[in-house]
């Protein structure tokens, strides 16, 4: 969407496709980084994007081993807002989907799902996709893979691969928010069990991390286990706890990190989570998500408008994508390894001690703060406006 919105403002035309009919999905987090506020305030969208109903976390903390422990401070970053937006995707898409159609270049179809590429001889040339009204082909100068972790692009495309391997993944549920509950806290830790609630106002967007493929066992173990696993964390839910009362209103969402070798062959360009799979740890997948969309706007915009682009214009976006990529995964490796499922995490009742760190020297926290709220490498608007935009 916001590859789209660029390109179209650029005078690109542009085509979204969209599988589902709408954007109400839960499964990608709420997180609205201060690189993306800087984006919309670069666009001039800013105070009108505030308006829509958020929450501001200026300071990201969490309970771990039973310890408040302060993680990050967005307070002091060298960005227009210095704090984390919480807001439903669904929000943000959107808006974005509402001002890109307002460019005359931009399409957006939604139900219409990519089942395949089309190729001319080794050019990916347009993608087929199925709509309520039948199979259809779109033609196209360039394909963007912007499918998220599944993505039909990459596998299409005969892309290889390269996993990182992670060592859990999520149950993700509602749980309802009653008057008195704590607004700021985010992550409750305890030897090696972790449960994430997103505030969604009226109710909790709850994340409790599982061992990968451990969802038969939790079964077997049946709800009420879980019930007390969960209270464990969050005593504060015990209220409440049983509105979980069937295992369908519990989804499972398999965490994967992995990237491309490569991102792009000649017709197609994968970005987002379809070139770089990223975990839910530290709330970071959606800014990097973005920045790729800004960086394929900076880079192919103006090329784009006057046609084709080149496998050396792609290879450019990869180029320069790839090395943030690296850092942020590495990131999350580390943070499955030692903070979630790592051995410090389970043996000990006290923190670990990068958290001891973090607790002890206030400053520190603006490095965590840095890396979830901006990110290496920062991108910023340069694509063109087209006359009339
Ligand atoms: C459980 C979980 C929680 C997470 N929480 C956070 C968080 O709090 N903060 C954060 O920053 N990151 C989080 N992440 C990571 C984040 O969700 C992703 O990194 C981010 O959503 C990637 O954005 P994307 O646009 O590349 O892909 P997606 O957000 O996955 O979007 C892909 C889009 O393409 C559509 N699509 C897919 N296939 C097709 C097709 N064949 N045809 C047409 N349309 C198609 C999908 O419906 C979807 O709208 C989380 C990940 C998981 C697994």
């Amino acid at each position: 969407m916001m590859t789209g919105y660029l390109l179209a403002r650029a005078g690109v035309d542009v085509v979204v496709l969209e599988k589902h009919a709408d954007f109400n999905r839960d499964f990608r987090g709420d997180t609205i980084h201060p690189s993306t506020l800087d984006l919309l305030h670069e666009l001039g969208l800013l105070d009108e994007f505030l308006k829509l109903p958020h929450q501001e976390m200026a300071q990201l903390s969490g309970i771990f081993n039973g310890h408040l422990a302060p993680m990050a401070d967005f307070s002091r970053l060298p960005t227009h807002c210095k704090f984390i937006a919480f807001m439903p995707q669904w929000d943000f898409l959107n808006f974005f989907a509402a001002k890109a159609k307002g460019f005359p270049s931009f399409g957006l179809h939604m139900q219409h799902q990519v089942i395949d590429l089309i190729f001319d001889q080794e050019r990916v040339a347009g993608v087929r996709v199925k709509a309520p009204d039948g199979e259809r082909d779109f033609h196209a100068d360039l394909v963007i893979g912007a499918d998220g972790r599944h993505a039909i692009t990459h596998t299409r495309a005969g892309f290889e691969i390269q996993e990182l391997g992670v060592p859990i993944d999520a149950l993700w549920m509602h749980i309802s928010k009653r008057e008195g509950d704590p607004e700021q806290l985010f992550g409750f830790f305890c030897h090696g069990k972790l449960l994430v609630l997103i505030n969604r106002e009226t109710y909790y967007q709850a994340g409790f991390v599982i061992p990968k493929g451990g969802i038969e066992t939790i079964k077997q173990r049946g709800l009420r286990a879980l019930h007390r696993d969960i209270v464990a964390l969050a005593p504060f839910l015990r209220d409440r706890i049983a509105e979980l009362d069937d295992w369908s209103k519990i989804k499972l969402l398999t965490v994967q990190i992995n990237r491309l070798r490569r991102w792009y062959r000649e017709g197609l360009l994968c970005i987002g989570d379809s070139a770089h799979a990223m975990s839910p740890a530290g709330g970071v997948g959606i800014n990097l998500a973005l920045q790729d969309a800004v960086a394929t706007a900076n880079l192919l915009a103006a090329k784009l408008k006057a046609g084709p682009v080149s496998v050396a214009d792609l290879r450019l976006v990869q180029k320069r994508r790839e090395w943030p990529t690296r850092v942020i995964q590495a990131m999350q490796v580390f943070i499955h390894r030692r903070v979630v499922t790592g051995r410090e995490s389970r043996s000990s009742d006290s923190l670990p001690i990068l958290l001891k760190l973090l607790q002890w020297f206030p400053a520190f926290r603006s490095l965590p703060a840095r890396l979830i709220g901006v990110g290496p490498r920062p991108e910023h608007i340069r694509s063109p406006v087209a006359h009339g935009n």
